[in-house]
């Protein structure tokens, strides 16, 4: 991918100063991604992975509880071509500024709705994965998580080692609700937080949507990172117009200055700007 060096929209934005000193002083700092930040390492969203073979399934035939009783095989596989296409993306600027947050900041948490890994694969270790993680894979039956099976030799998924029942990617289907140990530790973040940062979501799906509206009612700085306008830039303090592989590089150096941390390209001259050497 070379769009950060060839998109026109790479060159950076400045920070606004009271979020910059909101982020450098902050004692716990929230934030949620969504599939923009995915986007910009190259993993397709559900519905643009839908090519190829798979032009013809609607999503609700690959995705439900009921779509795996009906095609275990067939969703195993839809799994598993997903999981080989994440497998050869790489993590992004904007992952890895997020890791730089959160070596900087007493408390840290990330939520995100990306089910690719890339945040756990960039070095985020606070780290709630809303929608599962297409790396793992779980039992049917019991729940469990199974870190070692054989693939598949005829028309049925691989069997769960324990008890037979076959085995499914630990992700969040349609029909099922968000893990609730998962989604009760980004709540109760959410509620605890002194700023929250938004990236690459927009937003619009709950329960998730709702966590950037409980950290504003509790009285913490919100601050959207996304280059096209969401349903929630009208509710938000602060709002980053850009895609977060620029903008959160540059948000980490301006709260930062001479981190010497890993800004994206075309950063460089925002550094200078926005920092200046002691
Ligand atoms: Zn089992």
């Amino acid at each position: 991918m070379t769009r950060e060096t060839t998109d026109p929209a790479s060159t950076p934005i400045p920070i606004p100063r009271e979020l910059a000193a909101a982020l450098s002083s902050a004692r716990r700092v929230v934030a949620l991604t969504g599939a923009g930040v995915s986007a910009e390492s190259g993993v397709p969203t559900f519905r643009d992975a839908l090519t190829g073979l798979w032009a013809r399934f609607d999503p609700l035939e690959l995705a439900t509880p009921s779509a795996f009783a009906r095609h275990p095989k067939l969703v195993w596989d839809w799994y598993a071509a997903r999981r080989e296409a994440v497998r050869a993306a790489r993590p992004n600027a904007g992952h890895r500024a997020l890791v730089e947050i959160e070596r900087r900041t007493p408390s840290f948490l990330l939520a995100t709705q990306n089910v690719d890994g890339l945040h756990a694969r960039a070095g985020s270790r606070s780290l709630v994965e809303l929608h599962g993680s297409l790396a793992r894979v779980r039992c049917s039956r019991e729940g469990r998580i199974v870190d070692r099976f054989d693939e598949p030799q005829d028309d049925e998924p691989p069997r769960c080692p324990h008890c037979g029942a076959f085995l499914r990617p630990d992700v969040v289907w349609f029909e099922e609700p968000l893990p609730a140990d998962a989604l009760a530790r980004a709540e109760d973040g959410a509620r605890r937080c002194d700023l929250m940062i938004v990236a690459g979501t927009s937003a619009e799906v709950y329960p998730a949507a709702a966590l950037p509206r409980q950290a504003k009612a509790a009285g913490a700085m919100v601050v959207e990172v996304n280059p096209h306008e969401t349903p929630l830039s009208a509710v938000v303090d602060i709002v980053l117009r850009q895609r977060s592989g620029i903008a959160l590089p540059a948000l980490v150096a301006a709260a930062w200055p001479g981190h010497g941390g890993d800004p994206a390209p075309g950063v460089s001259s925002a550094r200078a700007a926005g920092g200046g050497a002691k």
